[in-house]
């Protein structure tokens, strides 16, 4: 069978590039005579691969010194509980702006620990949206304020961070992190659940300012403490290692690629193919306000549940599977993260073009 044109959420596709290495490499990575699952985590080899993953990751975003990057397990949703339990040490309140379920997770989190303020939030209108934050409501002494930076179910995006001055920044950025240029020095702390956009499942990807760290108290488990993974190199325990090595891989695929600023470009060249054919189709139509557009996930309807239905299952027929939409939004969703080529994005608007002309 031929690959597909993956359009899923996550896991989601990755570089053919990167998993034909891994191939050839599954049986005996680097002469090492075994494969990379079967190695100590403390084995030269192995560290190696780490030591690289962190080093391209660094470069790729351009993380300043002062941040550590940690390789931990747990998914983003483990980042709701260690979050709170980690930096709601001193006023114990935080602020959240509510972008989606992934934001009210966290929220419902965050409130085991402390007081949560949300500044804003865009449910009455299904999330298709992100809220205008009056500076004036942001509490000058919140341990932290929390966004979604890429919601990836209703396919919304910030492109104007809020200014939180002192107040750390904290930012789940599982369906956008390495889509586009950001400034890590205006984040205190970001995380991100490696299915999206960097590797397998599996792998959390933690980066966090220095002093941030080491304020946990005593009672919180060692496994939920950013100091004990810092200090000990992300391997306190066993960490996912193929995860990382495979993240590591796709790193290194966006650094042959040009960077950041290179896969920005395509993933702009993508979701434009995509947004303009929908602006002039009248009879697909997105679904989120034009100026909030995530690059990555992007919801549309066609005009009736029966055609949203006929759409999803001829476009498997046709090799594009996944675009069924969260339960919440319905109709369609294409996940286009930076795995997916501008030709995938290519064929699915041919599709619709020709889907729309039989149906009209
Ligand atoms: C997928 C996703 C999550 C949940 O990630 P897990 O790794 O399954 O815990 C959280 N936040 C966002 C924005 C996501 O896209």
């Amino acid at each position: 069978m031929e690959r597909l044109y993956n359009f899923s959420a996550g896991p989601s596709v990755l570089p053919e590039e990167v998993l034909k290495q891994a191939a050839s490499e599954m049986l005996n990575y680097e002469d090492s005579g075994m494969s990379v699952m079967e190695m100590s985590h403390r084995s030269s080899v192995y560290e190696n691969i780490v030591s690289e993953a962190e080093a391209s990751l660094r470069q790729l975003m351009n993380i300043p010194d002062n941040y550590k990057v940690l390789f931990l397990q747990g998914g983003a949703s483990t980042q709701f509980a260690m979050v709170p339990l980690n930096l709601m040490v001193n006023s114990k309140k935080a602020d959240f702006v509510n972008t989606g379920a992934w934001s009210k997770k966290a929220i419902s989190e965050a409130k085991k620990f402390g007081q949560v303020n949300i500044i804003a939030s865009s449910e009455e209108a299904t999330f298709n949206y992100i809220p205008k934050l009056d500076p004036n409501a942001f509490d000058k002494d919140a341990d932290y304020f929390h966004i979604t930076t890429n919601n990836t179910i209703y396919g919304t995006v910030f492109k104007n961070l809020p200014d939180t001055g002192d107040v750390p920044l904290v930012a789940d950025m599982s369906s956008n992190i390495l889509s586009e240029v950001i400034d890590v020095s205006k984040f205190g702390l970001i995380y991100a659940g490696a299915q999206k956009n960097m590797g397998p499942a599996g792998l959390t990807v933690v980066i966090i300012r220095e002093d941030l760290m080491g304020k946990a108290e005593a009672s919180v488990p060692s496994m939920l403490q950013y100091s004990i993974h810092a200090e000990n190199g992300s391997m306190y325990n066993t960490p996912p290692t193929y995860s990382i090595y495979i993240a590591g891989l796709v790193f290194k695929w966006l650094q042959n690629l040009g960077g950041i600023e290179a896969i920005e470009k395509i993933n702009n060249q993508k979701a434009s193919l995509l947004y303009d054919f929908l602006d002039q189709s009248d009879f697909f139509k997105g679904t989120v306000v034009k100026e909030d557009r995530s690059l990555m996930n992007i919801p549309f309807l066609t005009p009736s549940k029966e055609l949203d239905a006929a759409f999803i299952k001829e476009g498997e027929k046709r090799g594009f599977v996944n675009l069924k939409g969260h339960r919440s939004v319905g109709g369609m969703r294409a996940s286009i993260y930076n795995a997916m080529p501008v030709e995938g994005v290519q064929a699915l608007v041919d599709f619709m073009k020709e889907f729309e002309a039989a149906h009209k």
